[in-house]
Protein backbone atom coordinates (compact mmCIF):
# COMPACT_ATOMS: atom_id res chain seq x y z
CA UNK A 1 0.00 0.00 0.00
CA UNK A 2 1.15 3.40 -1.18
CA UNK A 3 2.21 6.66 1.05
CA UNK A 4 1.18 9.96 -0.02
CA UNK A 5 2.66 12.75 0.70
CA UNK A 6 1.53 16.08 0.21
CA UNK A 7 2.51 19.61 0.79
CA UNK A 8 1.50 19.75 4.66
CA UNK A 9 0.64 16.29 5.98
CA UNK A 10 1.69 12.43 5.07
CA UNK A 11 -0.75 9.52 4.49
CA UNK A 12 0.51 6.30 6.00
CA UNK A 13 -1.41 3.08 5.39
CA UNK A 14 -1.79 0.94 8.51
CA UNK A 15 -3.57 -2.90 7.70
CA UNK A 16 -6.85 -2.43 8.57
CA UNK A 17 -8.44 0.01 6.46
CA UNK A 18 -7.48 3.12 8.25
CA UNK A 19 -4.62 5.80 7.88
CA UNK A 20 -1.71 7.38 9.91
CA UNK A 21 -2.10 11.02 9.00
CA UNK A 22 1.07 12.51 10.10
CA UNK A 23 1.45 16.46 10.28
CA UNK A 24 4.65 18.05 8.80
CA UNK A 25 6.11 20.98 10.28
CA UNK A 26 6.85 22.38 6.69
CA UNK A 27 4.28 25.21 5.27
CA UNK A 28 3.44 26.15 1.40
CA UNK A 29 1.54 28.82 0.15
CA UNK A 30 1.00 30.19 -3.36
CA UNK A 31 0.72 26.75 -4.84
CA UNK A 32 3.89 25.66 -3.24
CA UNK A 33 5.75 29.28 -4.44
CA UNK A 34 6.56 30.30 -0.82
CA UNK A 35 7.94 27.59 1.48
CA UNK A 36 9.23 27.21 5.19
CA UNK A 37 9.06 25.24 8.03
CA UNK A 38 8.14 25.89 11.50
CA UNK A 39 9.03 23.27 14.29
CA UNK A 40 6.08 22.82 16.02
CA UNK A 41 3.83 23.22 13.62
CA UNK A 42 2.34 20.04 12.80
CA UNK A 43 1.85 19.00 16.42
CA UNK A 44 -0.43 22.50 17.09
CA UNK A 45 -2.33 21.44 13.50
CA UNK A 46 -2.84 17.56 14.73
CA UNK A 47 -3.96 18.58 18.04
CA UNK A 48 -6.24 21.64 17.16
CA UNK A 49 -8.01 18.90 14.31
CA UNK A 50 -8.15 16.07 16.20
CA UNK A 51 -10.26 18.66 18.95
CA UNK A 52 -12.05 19.91 15.97
CA UNK A 53 -13.33 16.72 14.77
CA UNK A 54 -14.24 15.65 18.02
CA UNK A 55 -16.69 18.90 18.64
CA UNK A 56 -17.81 18.37 14.99
CA UNK A 57 -18.86 14.35 16.13
CA UNK A 58 -20.71 15.68 18.86
CA UNK A 59 -22.55 17.55 16.79
CA UNK A 60 -23.53 14.36 14.37
CA UNK A 61 -21.65 15.32 11.57
CA UNK A 62 -19.23 12.26 9.91
CA UNK A 63 -16.18 12.70 10.04
CA UNK A 64 -12.41 10.30 9.47
CA UNK A 65 -10.90 10.89 12.51
CA UNK A 66 -10.75 8.16 14.82
CA UNK A 67 -8.05 9.00 17.38
CA UNK A 68 -4.52 10.59 18.41
CA UNK A 69 -1.57 8.47 17.91
CA UNK A 70 1.25 10.48 19.11
CA UNK A 71 2.44 13.86 19.36
CA UNK A 72 1.85 14.67 14.99
CA UNK A 73 -0.67 12.12 13.95
CA UNK A 74 -3.93 11.04 14.18
CA UNK A 75 -5.38 8.44 12.86
CA UNK A 76 -8.24 8.22 10.59
CA UNK A 77 -10.86 5.76 8.14
CA UNK A 78 -9.79 5.25 4.66
CA UNK A 79 -11.82 7.24 2.53
CA UNK A 80 -11.83 7.88 -1.72
CA UNK A 81 -11.21 11.37 -1.58
CA UNK A 82 -13.53 13.92 -3.88
CA UNK A 83 -11.04 16.30 -5.98
CA UNK A 84 -12.91 18.87 -4.23
CA UNK A 85 -12.37 21.42 -1.98
CA UNK A 86 -15.53 23.03 -0.63
CA UNK A 87 -15.00 26.44 0.87
CA UNK A 88 -16.83 28.21 3.41
CA UNK A 89 -17.00 32.38 4.03
CA UNK A 90 -18.58 34.86 6.44
CA UNK A 91 -16.64 37.47 6.23
CA UNK A 92 -14.86 39.02 2.53
CA UNK A 93 -11.42 38.54 3.05
CA UNK A 94 -8.72 36.49 0.81
CA UNK A 95 -10.02 35.36 -3.04
CA UNK A 96 -12.91 36.73 -2.16
CA UNK A 97 -11.99 39.99 -3.09
CA UNK A 98 -11.01 39.25 -6.94
CA UNK A 99 -14.34 38.49 -7.20
CA UNK A 100 -17.01 41.08 -5.44
CA UNK A 101 -16.54 44.34 -5.09
CA UNK A 102 -16.19 44.35 -1.49
CA UNK A 103 -13.69 45.20 1.55
CA UNK A 104 -12.20 42.91 3.11
CA UNK A 105 -13.86 42.62 6.98
CA UNK A 106 -16.74 43.23 5.14
CA UNK A 107 -19.78 40.83 7.15
CA UNK A 108 -21.37 38.81 4.61
CA UNK A 109 -25.33 38.44 5.26
CA UNK A 110 -25.20 34.79 4.55
CA UNK A 111 -22.62 32.48 4.29
CA UNK A 112 -21.16 32.05 0.70
CA UNK A 113 -20.47 28.66 -0.77
CA UNK A 114 -17.61 27.53 -3.26
CA UNK A 115 -16.30 24.99 -4.95
CA UNK A 116 -12.49 24.04 -5.97
CA UNK A 117 -11.45 21.13 -8.30
CA UNK A 118 -7.92 20.23 -6.41
CA UNK A 119 -5.49 20.47 -8.52
CA UNK A 120 -1.74 21.98 -8.16
CA UNK A 121 -1.24 21.57 -12.34
CA UNK A 122 -3.93 24.20 -12.80
CA UNK A 123 -3.69 25.99 -9.14
CA UNK A 124 -7.07 25.01 -7.89
CA UNK A 125 -9.81 26.57 -10.13
CA UNK A 126 -13.39 27.49 -9.20
CA UNK A 127 -15.51 24.92 -10.59
CA UNK A 128 -19.53 24.39 -9.95
CA UNK A 129 -21.96 21.47 -10.49
CA UNK A 130 -21.01 21.19 -14.30
CA UNK A 131 -17.02 20.99 -13.75
CA UNK A 132 -18.03 18.81 -10.67
CA UNK A 133 -19.74 16.27 -12.65
CA UNK A 134 -16.88 15.94 -15.52
CA UNK A 135 -14.59 15.27 -12.85
CA UNK A 136 -17.33 12.39 -11.51
CA UNK A 137 -18.91 14.19 -8.85
CA UNK A 138 -22.52 14.40 -9.39
CA UNK A 139 -25.02 17.09 -8.06
CA UNK A 140 -26.46 14.69 -5.61
CA UNK A 141 -22.91 14.14 -3.94
CA UNK A 142 -21.85 18.11 -4.30
CA UNK A 143 -25.11 19.30 -2.66
CA UNK A 144 -24.63 16.62 0.27
CA UNK A 145 -21.01 18.19 0.63
CA UNK A 146 -22.52 21.80 0.46
CA UNK A 147 -25.17 21.08 3.32
CA UNK A 148 -22.41 19.04 5.87
CA UNK A 149 -19.66 22.56 5.01
CA UNK A 150 -22.96 24.92 6.14
CA UNK A 151 -23.77 22.68 9.17
CA UNK A 152 -19.30 22.33 9.97
CA UNK A 153 -19.67 26.24 9.86
CA UNK A 154 -23.18 26.64 12.41
CA UNK A 155 -21.14 24.59 14.85
CA UNK A 156 -18.00 26.18 13.84
CA UNK A 157 -18.61 30.09 14.26
CA UNK A 158 -20.50 29.36 17.43
CA UNK A 159 -17.87 27.56 18.97
CA UNK A 160 -15.34 29.85 17.97
CA UNK A 161 -17.22 33.74 18.64
CA UNK A 162 -17.46 31.74 22.56
CA UNK A 163 -13.03 31.85 22.12
CA UNK A 164 -13.22 35.31 20.95
CA UNK A 165 -12.30 34.17 17.78
CA UNK A 166 -14.19 35.54 14.30
CA UNK A 167 -14.55 32.54 11.52
CA UNK A 168 -13.88 34.36 8.39
CA UNK A 169 -14.20 31.47 6.09
CA UNK A 170 -12.39 28.02 5.43
CA UNK A 171 -11.89 24.88 2.95
CA UNK A 172 -13.07 20.90 3.49
CA UNK A 173 -12.59 18.03 1.94
CA UNK A 174 -14.71 14.90 1.55
CA UNK A 175 -14.59 11.45 0.90
CA UNK A 176 -16.77 8.40 0.62
CA UNK A 177 -16.33 5.54 3.18
CA UNK A 178 -17.19 1.49 2.61
CA UNK A 179 -20.67 2.12 3.14
CA UNK A 180 -21.06 4.96 0.41
CA UNK A 181 -21.13 7.94 2.96
CA UNK A 182 -20.11 10.96 2.20
CA UNK A 183 -17.58 12.30 5.23
CA UNK A 184 -15.91 15.49 6.05
CA UNK A 185 -11.75 14.64 5.92
CA UNK A 186 -8.39 16.01 5.72
CA UNK A 187 -7.69 18.80 8.49
CA UNK A 188 -9.50 21.92 9.84
CA UNK A 189 -6.42 24.04 11.37
CA UNK A 190 -5.02 27.30 11.02
CA UNK A 191 -3.31 25.90 7.90
CA UNK A 192 -7.18 25.77 5.76
CA UNK A 193 -9.37 28.32 7.72
CA UNK A 194 -8.83 31.94 8.75
CA UNK A 195 -9.23 32.88 12.23
CA UNK A 196 -9.14 36.18 13.25
CA UNK A 197 -8.73 38.00 16.85
CA UNK A 198 -12.82 39.35 17.47
CA UNK A 199 -11.15 42.24 18.87
CA UNK A 200 -8.28 43.19 17.31
CA UNK A 201 -8.95 41.40 13.76
CA UNK A 202 -5.56 39.81 13.79
CA UNK A 203 -4.95 37.03 12.03
CA UNK A 204 -4.38 33.64 13.73
CA UNK A 205 -4.04 31.34 10.64
CA UNK A 206 -1.74 31.03 7.77
CA UNK A 207 -2.11 34.22 6.55
CA UNK A 208 0.80 35.16 9.00
CA UNK A 209 2.86 32.90 6.86
CA UNK A 210 1.73 34.06 3.50
CA UNK A 211 1.84 37.66 4.35
CA UNK A 212 4.78 37.94 6.82
CA UNK A 213 2.57 39.33 9.23
CA UNK A 214 4.54 38.29 12.37
CA UNK A 215 5.51 34.85 14.08
CA UNK A 216 3.23 31.94 12.62
CA UNK A 217 3.90 29.58 15.96
CA UNK A 218 2.58 31.94 18.56
CA UNK A 219 -0.63 32.64 16.32
CA UNK A 220 -1.27 28.54 16.05
CA UNK A 221 -0.75 28.31 19.85
CA UNK A 222 -3.43 30.93 20.42
CA UNK A 223 -5.61 29.15 18.53
CA UNK A 224 -4.27 26.42 20.91
CA UNK A 225 -4.49 28.05 23.99
CA UNK A 226 -7.83 29.10 23.50
CA UNK A 227 -9.59 25.72 22.13
CA UNK A 228 -8.07 24.06 25.32
CA UNK A 229 -9.73 26.73 27.53
P1 LIG B 1 -9.05 31.87 -0.49
O1 LIG B 1 -9.94 31.38 -1.60
O2 LIG B 1 -9.53 33.18 0.05
O3 LIG B 1 -7.61 31.87 -0.86
O4 LIG B 1 -9.19 30.80 0.69
C1 LIG B 1 -10.38 30.65 1.42
C2 LIG B 1 -10.15 29.78 2.65
O5 LIG B 1 -9.91 28.43 2.26
C3 LIG B 1 -8.94 30.19 3.50
O6 LIG B 1 -9.26 29.95 4.85
C4 LIG B 1 -7.83 29.26 3.02
O7 LIG B 1 -6.91 29.00 4.05
C5 LIG B 1 -8.60 28.01 2.65
N1 LIG B 1 -8.03 27.34 1.47
C6 LIG B 1 -8.41 27.47 0.19
N2 LIG B 1 -7.65 26.70 -0.63
C7 LIG B 1 -6.78 26.06 0.16
C8 LIG B 1 -5.73 25.12 -0.10
O8 LIG B 1 -5.46 24.66 -1.22
N3 LIG B 1 -5.01 24.71 1.00
C9 LIG B 1 -5.29 25.16 2.25
N4 LIG B 1 -4.52 24.73 3.27
N5 LIG B 1 -6.27 26.03 2.52
C10 LIG B 1 -7.01 26.48 1.49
Amino acid sequence: MEVYEGKAKKMIPLDDGKYLMEFKDDATAFDGKKKAQFKGKGWLNAQISAKIFKLLEEHGIKTHFIGIAGDNKLIVEKLEMYPIEVVVRNIVAGSLKRKLPLKEGTELKEPIVELYYKSDELGDPMINYYHAKILGVSEEEIKEMEKIALKVNEVLREYFKEKGILLVDFKLEFGKNAKGEIVLADEISPDTCRFWDAETKKSLDKDVFRFDKGDLISAYEEIYRRIMD
